[in-house]
């Protein structure tokens, strides 16, 4: 069978088994939906993934995007793609219908995008981009902007971008220099130097608008002096585009994600590059994060299809691929047997099952979150939805990544020699995987960003409400008569999390942030390992009412058992090492001097 990118029991089992997603029509905005229109949706999704996406994503890892003169050439393939991505109606999905969109819930396209992104993550992330850029816009900018810019991004008429990072400007975007001065005639004129812009030009569409950071002439120094800007590569001049100063200065040679392309871009070099100001002045990072948020709950999304694809890809490798015989065979003229049959590479497909099932269970469980934030009914539940949604948003970003890189290893692995060649796709698969622990973020980012905010404010509210959900699945998965061990194992997993929390949280409120953050990375190892096994004990308790009411499918729902017990018993307890090195401050990498290495 040829790879299905992303298992399709998989995601009804989570869509519609362990969430109900179905329920989401409850809402007002998601009225007109139902479970035949996600259907719909998704079953498009995956024959366009199959049998359009993929196909083309070999060539186009082999022939990057190109500068060509002064502009950027895509492949071919990419072109002929790129209107068929359009028609798919995925760059407003999620967006109102006057916006022209369809007013699909989050969840629905995360998944749809999900295959998508399985069978050519390049292509998808021009839309990708599009949709969010020309989202700020709808949210932040004049209803003359919205006409001119967002509208034609919307209709996959025009791309978009998102220009936050600087050569001085990539972590700590307080230091974002690209200098804006205001005119009489309502826009400002910018200059500056953006790198890594990913499809920061192409020669598909007409315009490209970029939503770039920068800073008002006069603005404050540090994060508060950073404003949104809206700069189209041209702008409209008596009704016709004309170039608006914005140059491709080079492009990045990648070792992953070449079908499109990220650039070094320059604003004003002329000194006649115009840009729209887009919500209020100085008030640009925290509309950015609009972008950010939705960025990043789709780079773990691409983790999880990058891991998901590789995996089913090893899969199908192991259970075809005849080599050696079983450790008790004594007859060396026995035919050999699948290495499916040899328990290290069993481990290794089962590793692989945990990290990809786990992960896309937290990445719907975060999408559902999105929704009831968006859209519920009571300011309650939507409060509550977004401290969730929050809180998660870091670990479905860092966790798909840096497990989905170790998964894709293990495709590599599991491929032996030919994995190592690029005849197969393991390797080209963990190539683009790695860059998803960089951009949006890196991982260390990330991890302060989770202990150092998000579980401390507001008192610990949203880390309150972990636990209440994690209360809620383990009470399912006791009524469910999963093993009580399992379930205590996560009970105690969360308590930890509560107690660890409250002691590296006293630190930072005695002024010692430093020692509060050394640790930060394995504080997210340990908080991802602990959410993860709560999924895996939801899952757990689904596939056991199913088996009890005699559902069938037993295959399936022993596969969720065993991947549950393996996150259980294999991954989980590593939480108390992790525990003890962020308790004890464990000093070697603070202490160890410049000099010293
Ligand atoms: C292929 C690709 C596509 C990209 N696309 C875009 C895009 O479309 N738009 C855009 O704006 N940007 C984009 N980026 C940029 C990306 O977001 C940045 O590369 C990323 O944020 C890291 O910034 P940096 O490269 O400057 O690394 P640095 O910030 O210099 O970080 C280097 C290392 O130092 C660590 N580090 C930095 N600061 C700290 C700190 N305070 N504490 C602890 N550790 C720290 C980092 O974790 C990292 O390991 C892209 C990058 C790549 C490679």
């Amino acid at each position: 069978m040829a790879n299905p990118l992303v298992a399709d029991r998989n995601v009804e089992f989570l869509l519609y088994e362990v969430f109900r997603a179905e329920e989401l029509c409850r809402f007002p905005a998601y009225a007109d939906h139902s479970r035949e229109t996600f259907d719909l949706v998704l079953q498009n999704a995956r024959k366009f993934a199959r049998e359009v996406l993929l196909p083309a994503y070999k060539p186009m890892d082999e022939a990057p995007a190109r500068l060509v003169g002064t502009g950027i050439a895509v492949h071919p393939a990419m072109k002929q793609l790129y209107p068929k991505l359009v028609e798919q109606g995925m760059v407003a999905a999620t967006r109102p219908y006057e916006v022209g969109g369809q007013q699909l819930p989050h969840v629905v396209t995360c998944l749809a995008t999900l295959y998508g992104m399985a069978a050519n993550l390049s292509a998808v992330g021009y839309i990708g981009l599009t949709s969010g850029a020309a989202h700020l816009i709808e949210a932040f900018g004049t209803d003359a902007l919205k006409a001119e810019m967002m509208a034609p991004m919307y209709a996959g008429k025009w791309t978009g971008t998102m220009a936050l990072t600087e050569p001085q400007a990539g972590s700590s975007l307080t230091d974002v220099k690209t200098a804006a001065t205001p005119t009489d005639a309502g826009h400002y004129l910018v200059r500056g130097s953006k790198v890594f812009i990913s499809g920061g030009d192409q020669d598909i569409t007409e315009n490209i608008v970029h939503l770039a950071l920068g800073r008002i002439d006069g603005a404050p120094p540090g994060i508060k002096g950073v404003s949104l800007f809206a700069i189209p590569k041209k702008r409209r001049e008596k009704g016709d585009l004309v170039p608006n100063d914005v140059h491709c200065a080079g492009a990045f040679h990648k070792m992953g994600w070449r079908g499109i392309p990220s650039i070094a871009l320059n604003f004003g070099e002329g000194g006649d590059c115009h840009g729209w100001l887009v919500g209020e002045p100085n008030r640009g990072i925290s509309y950015m994060f609009q972008m950010m948020n939705e960025a990043r709950l789709m780079v773990g999304m691409n983790a999880i299809a990058t891991a998901s694809v590789a995996y089913n890809e090893s899969l199908e490798y192991a259970r075809t691929r005849p080599q050696g015989r079983p450790l008790s065979a004594k007859n060396p003229a026995a035919p050999q047997v699948p290495i499916i049959e040899h328990a290290d590479v069993r481990r290794m497909l089962l590793r692989q099952k945990a990290i990809v099932e786990g992960a896309l269970s937290l990445g719907v469980q975060t999408a559902l979150y999105a929704d009831t934030a968006a859209h519920a009914p009571t300011p309650e539940e939507r409060r509550r939805a977004f401290l969730l949604l929050e809180i998660m948003t870091p670990i479905v970003k860092s966790f798909s990544a840096e497990k989905g890189f170790e998964s894709n290893a293990l495709a590599v692995q599991i491929h032996g020699g030919y994995g190592y060649t690029s005849e197969y796709l393991p390797e080209a698969w963990l190539r683009d995987q790695k860059l998803n622990s960089i951009h949006e973020g890196t991982t260390c980012m990330h991890s302060m960003d989770l202990l150092g905010r998000k579980v401390v404010a507001d008192q610990g509210k949203a880390l309150q409400l972990v636990g209440d959900e994690i209360a809620a699945a383990t009470k399912r998965a006791r009524a469910a008569g999963v093993d009580a061990d399992w379930v205590a194992a996560v009970d105690r997993a969360a308590a930890l999390v509560g107690d660890l929390t409250l002691t590296l949280g006293a630190l930072g409120m005695a002024g010692k942030v430093d020692a509060m953050l050394l640790h930060s990375v394995d504080y997210l190892d340990l908080f991802s390992t602990v959410v993860v096994a709560w999924q895996w004990l939801l899952q757990a308790a689904v596939a056991k009412e199913k088996l009890s009411a005699g559902a069938g499918e037993t295959a399936f729902y022993e596969g969720k058992l065993c991947a549950a017990e393996y996150w259980l018993k294999t991954e989980l307890p590593r939480i108390d090492h992790l525990a003890h090195l962020c308790r004890t401050g464990e000093t070697s990498y603070a202490r160890i001097e410049n000099a010293w290495f």
